[in-house]
């Protein structure tokens, strides 16, 4: 939280850019002790990690109409982009709206590249606040800061993760080291499906086909 500046009592619905290695090379942390730990902050609904978000680009219109008309008159070569906004989203005039650069490149004629060159000074104008696509890791809040006296982990929900965790993963060491069994009948048994047949691809499967050819007893189920 002092890292990302946010101040006590707030940051709740909030995005906020997060770098995990300038993270981790500010403070000398480890970065799968910051990952593990994002993740445990993520599980207790405190926060989102977004490591590789999508947030589309939203414009909302700042300037009155008698100030966007004088800024027309001062700016010509931005009205065409001013008039399709107004026109292509409505809501533009009174809060922030989902916009798409190609879309308005398309009506405008222009490339994005252009468009977004237009967007860019319209924001330095004042006459509209342009937030582009975001594509860098976020953390969004779901909770207000807390102080750390106040910040609470269920210890026995997070043991039990753990638990989980740790099970998930020696259930993963067995298959792979499963001696001779077919795999794809393990997964299946894993998934709770006794039933399934020995699936005669795999690499246990074809060296079993392959030793029986060969003559010699291969692994018998
Ligand atoms: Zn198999």
């Amino acid at each position: 939280m002092n890292y990302l500046q946010i101040p006590a009592s707030s940051g709740s619905g909030r995005y906020c850019e997060f770098d995990l290695s300038a993270f981790c090379k500010a403070f000398r942390l480890d970065r799968q002790a910051v990952s593990a730990t994002l993740k445990t902050l993520e599980q207790e609904d405190l926060l989102a990690y977004l490591e590789q978000p999508f947030l589309p680009a939203r414009v909302q219109l700042l300037a009155g109409r008698r100030t966007l008309t004088a800024f027309e008159t001062d700016h010509p070569g931005l009205k065409p982009a001013i008039e399709v906004l107004l026109r292509t989203y409505e809501g533009v005039v009174d809060r922030p709206v989902v916009i798409y650069e190609r879309q308005l490149a398309a009506l405008l004629k222009k490339d994005s590249g252009k468009v977004e060159e237009d967007l860019i000074r319209l924001h330095g104008a004042r006459v509209i606040e342009y937030t582009p696509i975001k594509r860098e890791p976020l953390i969004y809040f779901l909770r207000d800061r807390v102080t750390a006296e106040d910040l609470y982990i269920d210890p026995i929900a997070y043991r039990k993760r753990k638990e989980q965790y740790a099970a998930r993963i020696g259930k993963m060491l067995e298959y792979l080291r499963l001696p001779g069994g077919c795999r794809s009948r393990f997964l299946a048994a894993y998934f709770g499906d006794e039933k399934a047949g020995d699936c005669g691809i795999c690499d246990n499967c074809l060296r079993r086909k392959k030793s029986k050819a060969a003559g010699t007893t291969g692994y018998t189920v």
